[in-house]
């Protein structure tokens, strides 16, 4: 399957092109700067040129599945949080829907489905935009899993997690190679499809977590 990342150039985002690259699937990396490509092509890997604030239909030409991973990121303002995490993933699920790609991985965060009374003041608005996507998702036809981490490290992957509904644990964090390694191996399990799940380190080997997801 060739896979749309988006959001290809950020920190999941390209071990996400790295580990597909080295599977059945094939990556299709999606960057905003020209200057990002270089990185991509040197890896042979597919590229396009695709900014969430325009228009990004171009970039799902013969993408078979999408992976968005893309985000506003903490260094910006709440009205970027609202182009990038809300309208940014809207438009990208509205091409899936447009260009009958079905299987759609959206990597949403812990708690944003939480009663707002849970919420940080400041990062009430990343949440609310969150949970405008998920809710958005969830209406359409694609066969989606949405993926909640907790919060993300760079700590070295333990290629263990803790993967469900409502995890026991009720915080937490997650290296972000093992949220880039549960993207590619899940986009297989028909088990997940049309699902969302908490997502944060643990104790079970990834393959054996995936494994034991029920239909
Ligand atoms: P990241 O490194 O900031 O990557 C986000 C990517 O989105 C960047 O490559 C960025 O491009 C891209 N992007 C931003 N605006 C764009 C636009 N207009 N058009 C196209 N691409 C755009 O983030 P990460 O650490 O990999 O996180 C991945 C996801 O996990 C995000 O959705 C985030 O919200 C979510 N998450 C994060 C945490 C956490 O603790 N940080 C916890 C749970 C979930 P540039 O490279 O050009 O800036």
């Amino acid at each position: 399957m060739k896979v749309l990342v988006i959001g290809a150039n950020g920190q999941v985002g390209e071990k996400v092109v790295d580990k597909l690259r080295r599977s059945q699937h094939e990556p299709k990396a999606m960057v905003r700067k020209k200057g990002q490509m270089t990185k991509f092509e040197r890896k042979e890997a597919e590229v396009v040129l695709a900014d969430l604030e325009e228009d990004i239909s171009h970039a799902f030409k013969d993408v078979e599945g999408v992976v968005f991973t893309a985000g506003s990121g903490g260094d910006t303002g709440k009205d970027k949080t609202e182009l990038i995490d809300r309208m940014g993933a809207i438009k990208a699920i509205d091409e899936a829907v447009n260009h009958k790609v079905k299987r759609f991985i959206m990597v949403s965060a812990f708690g944003s489905d939480f009663d707002p009374s849970e919420w940080k003041e400041e990062m009430a608005h990343y949440y609310q935009a969150k949970a405008a996507a998920d809710r958005y998702l969830m209406k359409t036809d694609l066969d989606y899993t949405i993926l909640k981490p907790g919060r993300l490290t760079n700590d070295i992957g333990n290629d263990s997690i803790e993967i469900a509904e409502r995890t026991k644990q009720r915080g937490g964090s997650i290296p972000r190679m093992d949220v880039a390694t549960t993207i590619v191996k899940i986009l297989d399990v028909h088990a997940s499809f049309k699902k969302s799940y908490e997502l944060l380190e643990g104790d079970t080997p990834i393959e054996q977590a995936l494994a034991s997801l029920e239909e």
